[in-house]
This record gives C-alpha cells, sequence and structure tokens, in this order.
C-alpha cells in the first residue's frame, strides 16, 4: 500500500487505487468506473459508505484521496471543474460584506468570478502586486477574510513567496488560497509552504490530455472540509465518475509530463530570449526573470508556460499566431500538444481592457502552453512563423 512517506511519483499512481482499499473489491489494479447514480441499502434508516452518486461515489473516493496526498493534505475533494471548485470554495467561505486580497494577475475567469460575487453580495476584493509581499499587507482590512494567489500567475509568469504572504496572513487571522494549477502538486505544494487551501484545475496538467474538465480542492482543516463538502454535494458541484477515471489515469504520467514539459519550456524560452522578433519573455526558469531565486526555493520546477512579447503589437502577434502549423491556436494549457495563444483576445478578453493593462497583458503578449512534442520541431515551426512576419 502507497504511504504518504513514500515519493510523489509512487503516490501519484498508487493511492487511492490499491487493490485492498476498494470495499468489495476483487483485486482491480485499476480503480472501476463506478456508474450508478444511486446505492441499495438493506434497513430503511441507514445507508452503507455510499447513497447517491452527488454525496458520494467509489471512483470520486479513489480519486479525492490521490489529490489529498499529491499535495501533502489531510483532505481532497473533486469538482466539475476548477471554476466550480472555486464557486463553491467562494460560497462556503464569503459572506455578505467580505474583503479578498488577491494578485492583480489571477487567472481571468477567477477576476470574473470575483466580479459577479462583487456586484451580488456587495464584497470588495483589492487586487495587488503580490510579488510584494508588504502589498499584501497594506491592502488588509478588518474585514479582509482570505488571500487569493497564484504562482506562477496567468499569462505573466510572476511568482509570489507563498511562505511569507501565509506568515503575514495568519497574523491576521486570514486564510490563503493558492490556485496550483501552473505548476501542478508534482512541482509545488502551497499547503506545505504554509498556505491553507489549495485550488486546482484538474483541466490542466493533472488531467494532461486536454479531454477532462475538472477541478479539486486540498486543504487540513477538518471543519473547514465538512463545510465545503457539505456544498459539493449541496451545489451538485461534482464530477462524473468516468472524468475521475480518466484524471486518475493522467495523474499516474504527471510528473513523467511535468518534466518533459519544462525541459521543452526551457529550451523555447531560451530561443526566445536570443530572436531579434522578440521583445521580452517571460519564463520563471529563466535566471533574467526577477523571481527566479524565489521560484527555486519555494518549488522544485518552473512548469511548462512561456509567455512573450513579439515586437510591434496586436497585428504582428496575429500575423505569428496564424503562421503556426504545428502550434495549435487555442485557449487552455497543460495537455501533452502545444497550445498558443493571445491572452488579450482570447483567455482575458472577459476583463476590462483597463485590468488587463493594470496586469501587464499588453496587445502583443502571446502565451505559450508548451506540450511534450518534440522541441526542435516546435522551435522549426515558431522559426518559420516568426519568419513570416
Ligand atoms: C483554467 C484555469 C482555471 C479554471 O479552471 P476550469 O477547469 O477551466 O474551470 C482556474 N485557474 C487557472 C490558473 C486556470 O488555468
Amino acid at each position: 500500500m502507497a504511504k504518504q512517506n513514500h515519493s510523489f511519483n509512487t503516490r501519484s499512481i498508487h493511492v487511492g487505487e490499491e487493490p485492498e482499499y476498494l470495499e468489495g473489491s476483487k483485486g482491480e489494479v485499476v480503480a472501476p468506473i463506478y456508474l450508478s447514480t444511486t446505492y441499495a441499502r438493506q434497513e430503511v434508516k441507514k445507508h452503507g459508505q455510499f447513497e447517491y452518486s452527488r454525496s458520494g461515489n467509489p471512483t470520486r473516493f479513489a480519486l479525492e484521496k490521490r489529490y489529498a496526498s499529491l499535495e501533502h493534505a489531510n483532505y481532497g475533494l473533486g469538482f466539475g471543474s476548477g471554476l466550480a471548485a472555486e464557486a463553491t470554495l467562494l460560497f462556503t467561505l464569503i459572506n455578505p460584506g467580505d474583503h479578498i486580497v488577491g494578485f492583480d494577475d489571477l487567472y481571468g475567469g477567477t477576476k470574473r468570478l470575483f466580479n459577479q460575487w462583487k456586484e451580488k453580495y456587495k464584497i470588495t476584493i483589492s487586487l495587488v502586486d503580490a510579488t510584494q509581499p508588504k502589498l499584501i499587507e497594506a491592502a488588509f482590512q478588518s474585514d479582509t477574510k482570505l488571500i487569493w494567489l497564484e504562482s506562477p500567475t496567468n499569462p505573466t509568469l510572476k511568482v509570489c513567496d507563498i511562505a511569507a504572504i501565509s506568515e503575514i496572513a495568519h497574523r491576521h487571522n486570514v486564510l490563503v488560497v493558492v490556485d496550483n494549477t501552473f505548476l501542478s502538486p508534482y512541482f509545488q505544494n502551497p499547503i506545505v509552504l504554509g498556505a491553507d487551501i489549495v485550488v486546482h484545475s484538474i483541466t490542466k496538467y493533472i488531467a494532461g490530455h486536454s479531454d477532462v474538465i475538472g477541478g479539486a480542492i486540498m486543504l487540513n482543516d477538518k471543519e473547514l472540509y465538512e463545510k465545503i463538502k457539505f456544498n459539493q454535494n449541496a451545489l451538485g458541484s461534482v464530477p462524473s465518475p468516468f472524468d475521475c477515471y480518466l484524471v486518475l489515469r493522467g495523474l499516474k504520467t504527471l510528473s513523467l509530463r511535468m518534466d518533459r514539459h519544462q525541459s521543452n519550456a526551457l529550451a523555447i524560452a531560451q530561443y526566445l530570449e536570443n530572436h531579434p522578433k522578440v521583445d521580452c519573455v517571460y519564463y520563471p526558469g529563466l535566471q533574467s526573470h526577477p523571481q527566479y531565486a524565489l521560484n527555486i526555493k519555494q518549488a522544485k520546477g518552473f512548469g511548462g508556460m512561456v509567455s512573450f512579447e513579439i515586437k510591434g503589437g496586436e497585428k504582428e502577434a496575429v500575423q505569428f499566431l496564424e503562421s503556426l502549423e504545428l502550434f495549435t491556436l487555442a485557449e487552455s494549457l497543460g495537455g501533452v500538444e502545444s497550445l498558443i495563444e493571445h491572452p488579450a483576445l482570447m483567455t482575458h478578453a472577459s476583463i476590462t481592457k483597463k485590468e488587463r493593462e493594470q496586469a501587464g497583458i499588453k496587445d502583443s503578449l502571446i502565451r505559450v502552453s508548451v506540450g511534450v512534442e518534440d522541441k526542435d520541431d516546435l522551435i522549426n515551426d515558431l522559426e518559420q512563423a516568426f519568419n513570416k512576419v
């Protein structure tokens, strides 16, 4: 049986799927997909481990165990999408009048969710540059409930000091949420660094094959876990058993994929940094990155996301993007295939131009989710597209 002190690779393959773990198991090496929506009981007043699939499902149960294990958390919860996880968390934690402090460079959908809550429930939000922990502290108010971080951020790949910010937050009795989607639990474990809650868009690296929409929450606090679990059922923000199976399967190769995403991303970042048609490159694995040392201190890797500004503006960016042959022009990230996109016109179009400018998302910015293909093929494709601009 896999134990918590086994290495990441061992846990990512075994936890939750040990044959002896599954009740009534026939020794399956792979957790079965339990499609039944309901479970028979012997007695009217008593149900077994499972009752109704929204409140609990054996395939999801196996996956939630693995989620907890990978982030070194006591508890894990699965959701139908990253945003379903985030919405369930906000619904559980935030009351009218509360204040949230967030990184000014958060995922666009998270900002959109915050804005919905702001108008409906009269909460206040301060988005600040969390690369400077003192700005986080300065933003605190008496009604601050939580801090919402990403590291590295999307799409400008800024890195914040999770341990330092958690320490400040806990002095003020404020909870720290870290969206750990970009590095995945293989490269970074925010709870070990002092954060209270981790959220993931499972859709990205964890599922890893661009064929599942999913989300997760991991945390240590039992009382808070019970509340979120209650709302996971009450809101119905659950993943399907088939998707849980795909994620259990995808997780088995997470470390292999992340290592390749990263080595390809570093090669591409170095190529871009030396390219005459590139203004600047954002990648935490480059020594030129302002938080290069901090990222080394708190994480085991830099990940597979690279952003850069092409010389010129929207016209040059669009021309470049539409000339690529191997890279797929698409939103999303974290799959085995390389994807590329224009944040201002695509992923971050849902936030205002003013907010985009504040977050440094220029019209010349291009974001790359570097896949696990052969790096020479990827670089050759970038080169031929640059030649057409
Ligand atoms: C994609 C993404 C989300 C939202 O997740 P979905 O699964 O698309 O709902 C949240 N945070 C980050 C950093 C993401 O990349």
